[in-house]
């Protein structure tokens, strides 16, 4: 009898999900720009203060190919969104993005023309970051929230959307 037959089903495949999710979330990259003041907080929270490296963070990547975490630092305008878009797209599967503050998640004060009324028209977003600014703690906050939300995600293409699934089931938090 082989070891597939031993095995209940499904049981290696989840370690290996386990495992290449804790691989990735033990390493999330984040790709060195900002677009406004939070930007400030950011650096902050990447420096010694605040040490965003005990979580596996310490180096912000030039390259979009060689980051995994998009985090969106203050207000887009019309004329940055493309640019932004087009980072984002040159960063590899899997890719995260974390919103933060208001003027990033919804425009915040600058509810004109010239500012996009939120990211998520632009990008995909993951996690939406309050505040004006949010404090380097509340981004640290979002990274391990984000982590935990990683190690759910199943494997493939369609992991995000199976993860959603499972997260409007109530399977996973
Ligand atoms: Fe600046 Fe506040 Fe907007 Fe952040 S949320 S970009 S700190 S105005």
């Amino acid at each position: 009898m082989g070891i597939e037959e031993k095995l209940p089903a499904g049981v290696l495949l989840t370690s290996v999900e386990k495992l290449v999710n804790w691989s990735r979330k033990s390493s999330v990259w984040g790709a060195t720009f900002g677009l406004a003041c939070c930007a400030i907080e950011m650096m902050a929270a990447g420096g010694p203060h605040y040490d965003m490296g005990r979580w596996g963070m310490e180096v912000f990547r030039a390259s979009p190919r060689q980051a995994d975490l998009m985090i969106v630092a203050g207000r887009v305008s019309q004329k940055m969104a493309p640019v932004l878009r087009q980072i984002y797209d040159q960063m590899a599967e899997p890719r995260w993005v974390i919103s933060m503050g208001v003027c990033a998640s919804s425009g915040g004060m600058f509810n004109n023309y010239a500012i996009v009324q939120g990211v998520d028209h632009i990008v995909p977003v993951d996690m939406y970051l309050p505040g004006c600014p949010p404090r380097p703690e509340m981004l640290i906050d979002a990274v391990l929230k984000l982590r935990e939300k990683i190690m759910y995600e199943p494997l493939g293409p369609n992991g995000r959307k199976m993860l959603q699934a499972r997260q409007e089931r109530g399977d996973v938090p």
